[in-house]
């Protein structure tokens, strides 16, 4: 297979990733056979500092969304926002039907409530360790074990032979909530012979084992015990076990326990419909706790990652309509700080310390477990599968490599770096990339979905960076000009910054350099005066905003 349209019909069983390979977040899987498609989980990522006013980027899925009337399906494993959070903005481009497990789908439902689709949506519910045909494909469940309810590997089996797509997994023996991995079910998988493994490399440069929640509770629970005011511990607010494990700790300090965002009584409500965390002491809002004594609260807030508007950071700044903290009050970060949240989570930090408010985070104790699998558990998943090639996905570059290096090293036969927009063939032969198919980013701006790099967001960057100036001119058909330029600038120039006249006088000048018929020209006239100002700009000022002429005939 070597032209692009030959992926449209080929019968070779191939993987395409269009998003999360090469990077963490906004996870885009496809498999394709027979010009059928099925899609693995569509998800989001957050907007980051250079993408000013965007706090939503997706994977743009314009590869299949061109061969939408193949695309049987999409398939999610879990309800992650990097695995599920795009569907309520990407579906009406797809409009397939929707499978996921009774906790994903509760959640899903919550989320296309917001955009509207609920009602258009085809949504299946995929009990646990389900299986179904979709196609070409006949897909199963495999429960796993991860930071949320409900995880799952799926099967996907085909004449070819068969793929395991682990999914995002770690190996939590006894998850206090939810089933434990199924084992059986992945050996029998590998058995009967896998022709590759799917498999997330998040943690892979992390040696051992992720951690189990179970010891983590002994661990929660000894810091909270040593602690005597107000007790807040923030989270991630998808992690319902975590959720649970809090519960828990609070009732056996004789504790109430609060839940403070919206986030967190979204996840617990889903939970519950799909019939977790049902025996719970009663849950608290923020505003039931204002009387209890400080010893008596414990608080579950969201925002550990430094989110500015979420609970934690309004809390920290003393900024909460009913949450307040004193001094020898606690904040626990049961949460892991992600290298590139840094600055958002040290602020929030420093801002609670100067208050003299203890802050314990995953440096100081054992409060935190991560849900992917570090070296030991990607060891036990090859002996389990007995995959022939691991593809490694949901991990940057450094991280795939190493899985390479590593799946290999553990005596995985064959594995295969790959990146967003490869057309990986899994079968038959050897598993190779065998094309590349264009792939790109897309911004939630507003209501509106823009390329990443649209002029609209290039322009807003450059504003950002530089500011803008606008000059306006008042001429008569002639050319001649009946007013002095006038300009005013936003984010750029301070009152006075330019000598008296200065911009008038260069924008005069390189006018009246101008032959008479070129200053009848609008756009010439307009286009002489913008490089003029841009030229003066740089030179008294160094900065070299946008500039933008309005020019007036009379
Ligand atoms: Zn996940
Ligand atoms: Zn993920």
């Amino acid at each position: 297979m070597t032209k692009k349209d030959d992926i449209q019909a080929g019968d070779e069983l191939v993987f395409v990733p269009l998003g999360g390979t090469g990077e963490i977040g906004m996870n885009l899987n496809l498999y394709g056979l027979d010009g059928k498609w099925v899609m693995l989980d569509l998800g989001v990522t957050f907007g980051e500092d250079t993408l000013p006013g965007i706090d939503v980027v997706m994977p743009d899925p314009a590869f299949i969304e061109e061969r939408r009337a193949d695309l049987l399906a999409i398939v999610l494993t879990h309800a992650h926002e990097d695995h599920l959070g795009a569907v309520q903005y990407l579906w009406p481009r797809l409009g397939c039907p929707v499978y996921a497990s009774p906790f994903a789908a509760a959640m899903l439902r919550r989320k296309l409530g917001e955009t509207g689709f609920e009602d258009e949506v085809e949504l299946h519910e995929v009990p646990i360790g389900g299986r179904f045909e979709l196609g070409p494909f006949d897909l199963e469940f495999v429960t796993v074990t991860h930071s949320i309810l409900e995880p799952n590997a799926v099967a996907v089996r085909t004449r070819h032979g068969t793929v395991l797509h682990t999914g995002d997994f770690k190996i939590e023996t006894e998850p206090p909530v939810g089933d434990a991995t199924d084992v059986e079910k992945l050996k029998s998988i590998g058995e009967a012979g896998v022709l590759a493994m799917v498999c997330d490399s998040t943690n892979v440069l992390q040696a051992g084992s992720s951690g189990q929640e179970a010891a983590l509770r002994d661990s929660l629970d000894e810091v909270i015990a040593g602690c005597s005011g107000r007790v807040i511990v923030t989270t991630f607010a998808s992690n319902a076990t975590r959720v649970d494990t809090v519960a828990r700790i609070a009732a056996r300090h004789g504790r109430h326990l609060a839940l403070v965002g919206r986030s967190l009584w979204r996840i617990v409500d889903a939970a519950r419909e799909a019939g977790y965390l049902l025996d719970l002491p009663p849950l608290l809002s923020d505003t039931d706790i204002g009387y209890l004594p400080r010893e008596k609260v414990l608080i579950l807030a969201t925002g550990s990652q430094g989110e500015p508007r979420a609970a934690m950071a309004k809390i920290a700044a003393d900024d909460h309509p009913s949450i307040t903290l004193d001094q020898g009050d606690t904040v626990v970060f049961s949460s892991k700080i992600i290298p590139g949240n840094g600055r958002p989570i040290y602020r929030l930090i420093n801002r609670l310390h100067r208050r003299g408010i203890d802050v314990i985070t995953e440096r100081d104790a054992f409060v935190h477990v991560s849900g992917h699998p570090a070296r030991d558990e990607l060891a036990q998943y090859y002996k389990w599968v007995r995959p022939r090639t691991v593809v490694p996905v949901h991990g940057e570059t450094r991280h795939l490599r190493e899985h390479v290096a590593y799946a290999r090293s553990c005596g995985v036969p064959h594995a295969v770096l790959a990146e967003n927009g490869n057309v990986i063939r899994l079968a038959p032969g050897q598993v190779e990339i065998v094309d590349t198919v264009p792939t790109g980013r897309l911004a939630l701006d507003g209501n509106t979905l823009l390329p990443i790099d649209s002029e609209v967001l290039r322009e807003r960057r450059r504003l950002m960076r530089e500011g803008v100036l606008f000059v306006t001119l008042v001429m008569d058909e002639d050319g001649g000009l009946l007013a002095d330029p006038q300009w005013r600038s936003q984010g750029v120039l301070v009152d006075g910054a330019l000598p008296e006249g200065g911009l008038a006088d260069t924008v005069r000048r390189s006018l009246s350099a101008l032959s008479a018929t070129k200053r009848r020209d609008d756009e010439l006239v307009r286009e002489t005066a913008r490089l003029a100002v841009r030229r003066e700009l740089r030179r008294v000022y160094d900065k070299k905003p946008t500039v933008t002429v309005e020019l007036v005939r009379i």
